[in-house]
């Protein structure tokens, strides 16, 4: 129960990633506080949320990663300089931006075009995917290049993970079917050939989300225990 003293048996360190915009860190929200808002902020840098549950009488607290990681964003001025209130590590030099030497700042370079401001992130990829012992790839149902991408975060998951680790699919936003652009089937087959485990979720409407986590972190204490 909710014990304050509550013994944790096992901390499970699990990553998500994905295109930006698929939904990661609504579903994150999702589960791990039940909550979902349509007009989410981009994710700028790396931040984890905790959620403890119990599988198999077990104490299991799950510690989900969540990043802007690799995505590349294009945002306004005025979005931006938002995020910077938010977040607290931009910092603007008069009309320009610049001069982000802060070693957790994510942003390597940036460049404008008008009035947008295009933002190249710092590769996290170590210390982001250090100690995952589960990480959940997330595409967006309605956006064909989103799914396109998946083999390329695969490559790159199986690049810098433990190559025990758990990954399951995510396809998101099953609420917008009528916007469907990735087949169930082409997802499905392409989970069978790399072995990975697959679901279609919506954060929007929490179906599956619980699941999908559950999911991972029961797979996960099957190959730990
Ligand atoms: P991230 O960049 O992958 O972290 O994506 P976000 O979680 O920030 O979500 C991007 C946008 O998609 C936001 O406007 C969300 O409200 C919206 N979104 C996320 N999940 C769903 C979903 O299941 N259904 C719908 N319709 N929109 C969603
Ligand atoms: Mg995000």
């Amino acid at each position: 129960g909710g014990d304050f003293n509550q013994k944790i048996d096992y901390v499970f360190k699990v990553v998500l990633i994905g295109d930006s915009a698929v939904g990661k860190s609504q579903l994150l929200s999702r589960f791990s506080r039940n909550e979902f808002s349509l007009d989410s902020k981009a994710t700028i840098g790396v931040e984890f949320q905790t959620r403890t549950l119990e599988i198999d009488h077990k104490t299991v607290k799950a510690q989900i990663w969540d990043t802007a990681g690799q995505e590349r964003h294009k945002s306004s001025r005025e979005s931006l300089y938002e995020m910077q209130k938010g977040q607290g590590i931009l910092r603007f030099k008069g009309l320009g931006l610049g001069d982000w030497d802060s070693p957790f700042c994510p942003i390597s370079f940036s460049y404008t075009v008008g009035n947008e401001v295009h933002l190249r992130y710092r590769a996290v990829t170590s210390a982001y995917y250090r100690g995952a012992v589960g990480a959940m790839l997330v595409y967006d149902i309605t956006k064909r290049q989103s799914f396109d991408h998946v083999a390329r975060w695969l490559e790159e998951l199986r690049g810098h993970a433990d190559k025990n680790i758990v990954i399951m699919l995510v396809g998101n936003k099953t609420d917008l079917g009528s916007l469907r652009a990735v087949p169930t089937e082409d997802a499905k087959e392409f989970a069978e050939k790399e072995n990975l485990f697959f679901i279609e979720t919506s954060a929007l409407e929490a179906t599956n989300v619980e699941t999908a986590f559950v999911n991972v972190l029961t797979e996960i204490y099957r190959v730990v225990s």
